[in-house]
């Protein structure tokens, strides 16, 4: 059984389908990314497993459980990651983990929490300052540690990478593999083909709701990505 699986998942919103019939499975140890232009229906597949929204029709199952039925349950084994991760800016890198790892059940003490931030890539001189003074792909770090200090089985990404400089993008790409080769289910939902590719074990492609493709990313390069993936928007 995969750790998140759709299957046959609609969800309107008024007169728009947001989603369609929708097949997805992601199984632990892999990283699935989505791809799909605005409004194709990422963040409502995301907050429908984050139990935030409620589907029309078809079956919703993070780790077998219905997130619509027991919401408690399917977040405690999350990490979400949004395109902006929700820190406080008063608090230290150390004292935002060390505030969210315990809302997830988890006591660490100091060295416990430096550790986790440097495997996040989040260099020892920034740990003791406030968030307020961090960069964007610093922040994502911290959000990395979350997850990381959560032992979460499963990881949802939104954006995660939008904004952030090559060298930042590629570190957390680096950590999106980290956190999947020690055993999650990471569902990432991007327009970045290259960093897609470059992560992904399978990549799907989302329009109008429905998944229009889906493949190996080993069995493509990046060039022929971009072609399909706009061959599938222009169709
Ligand atoms: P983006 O890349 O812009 O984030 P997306 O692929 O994440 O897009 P969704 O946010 O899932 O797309 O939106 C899918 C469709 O559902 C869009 O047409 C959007 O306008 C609509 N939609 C999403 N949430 C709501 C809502 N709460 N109320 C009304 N319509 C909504």
């Amino acid at each position: 059984m995969s750790t998140i699986a759709l299957h046959g998942v609609s969800k309107r919103f008024g007169s728009t389908q947001a989603l369609n019939q929708l097949e997805l499975e992601v199984a632990a140890g892999e990283v699935y990314a989505l791809l799909g232009a605005n409004g194709a229906g990422k963040s409502t597949t995301l907050n429908l497993l984050l139990g935030f929204l409620r589907a029309d029709g078809g079956e919703v199952r993070v780790n077998g459980i219905d997130p619509a039925v027991d919401a408690n349950a399917v977040r405690a084994s999350i990490a979400y990651l949004p395109e902006q991760v929700a820190l406080y800016p008063n608090l230290s890198g150390i004292e935002n983990l060390q505030y969210f790892a315990a809302l997830a059940g988890r006591q660490l003490g100091t060295n416990e929490s430096m550790e986790l931030l440097r495997s996040a890539g989040l260099a020892m001189a920034a740990h003791g300052r406030r968030l307020g003074e961090y960069s964007k792909g610093m922040r994502q770090k911290v959000g990395v540690a979350i997850a990381l200090a959560k032992r979460a089985k499963v990881v949802l990404l939104d954006e995660p990478l939008s904004g952030l400089d090559p060298s930042a993008a590629n570190e957390v790409t680096k950590l999106l593999r980290e956190l999947a080769d020690g055993g999650a289910a990471v569902l990432l939902a991007t327009h970045d083909l290259f960093r897609a590719r470059q992560v992904a074990d399978r990549i799907g492609i989302l329009k109008q709701g429905e998944k229009r493709a889906e493949l190996q990313a080993a069995d493509i390069d990046a060039a022929q990505l971009e072609a399909l993936y706009l061959q599938h928007m222009e169709a």
